[in-house]
């Protein structure tokens, strides 16, 4: 486990998402993404950026010297992982991993299976597995166990978005962006049947 000062610090102080009105929806070009079913926004893109940064910083300081293997979590993770990895301060890889997720749901099912699995062996390694998001919790427990299996040096999770009242497994990931309140949320990567990815904000879906 890498030293964790500033990781700490940073923990207790994860912003919790405060909902904006609609009217506050910054106004963007992506016209053709906005739906009657978009409602609030919960965080908005210049928190994202602010956040991003800081999370980043914090990452860059903990793994300062060492050989750190980000695994991104596709899809909804690439908008969070590609804004990350260019505001760490270090010299790091990538590798990707497909998991099994909601399909057109919004409920998880606690049911992961692996649709892609990394390129490269990871034993050794300071992993960090950046996350979109942590919902009841099932499928970052089962990636963990399952990437513990292969014996990297160290494992830690990086998750933007933390959905602390619904958890049902004990663990809480060591970098989080914000906590938000348990609505099925979209945008900047998270989609709804593949739709709203491209959102610049994260925002709750009324259904
Ligand atoms: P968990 O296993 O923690 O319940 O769910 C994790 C996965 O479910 C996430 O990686 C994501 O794919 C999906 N998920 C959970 N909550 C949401 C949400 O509010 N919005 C979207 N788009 N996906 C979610």
């Amino acid at each position: 486990m890498p030293p964790s000062g500033i990781a700490d610090a940073l923990h207790r102080l994860i912003p919790r998402a405060a909902p904006a009105t609609p009217s506050h929806a910054p106004n963007h070009s992506t016209n053709f993404l906005v739906s009657p079913n978009l409602g609030e926004v919960l965080v908005g893109p210049d928190e994202l950026k602010r956040r991003v940064r800081e999370l980043a910083e914090a990452v860059t300081a903990d793994y300062a010297g060492k050989d750190l293997l980000l695994i991104g979590v596709l899809k909804g993770a690439i908008f969070f992982l590609a804004d990350f990895m260019r505001e760490l301060d270090l010299d790091c890889e990538v590798d990707f991993m497909a998991i099994s997720s909601y399909g057109s749901s919004t409920r998880s099912s606690g049911v992961v299976r692996i649709l892609k699995d990394l390129d490269a062996a990871i034993e050794g390694r300071h992993v960090l597995i950046v996350e979109d998001i942590v919902d009841s919790g099932l499928t970052l427990q089962y990636l963990l166990r399952n990437l513990a299996g292969r014996k990297p040096e160290s494992l830690e999770v990086c998750a933007l978005l933390l959905k602390p009242s619904n958890s049902q497994v004990p663990l809480t990931p060591r970098y989080v962006g914000f906590e938000i309140p348990d609505r099925f949320v979209v945008g900047y990567g998270l989609d709804h049947a593949e739709r709203y990815r491209a959102l610049p904000y994260v925002a709750a879906l009324d259904e």
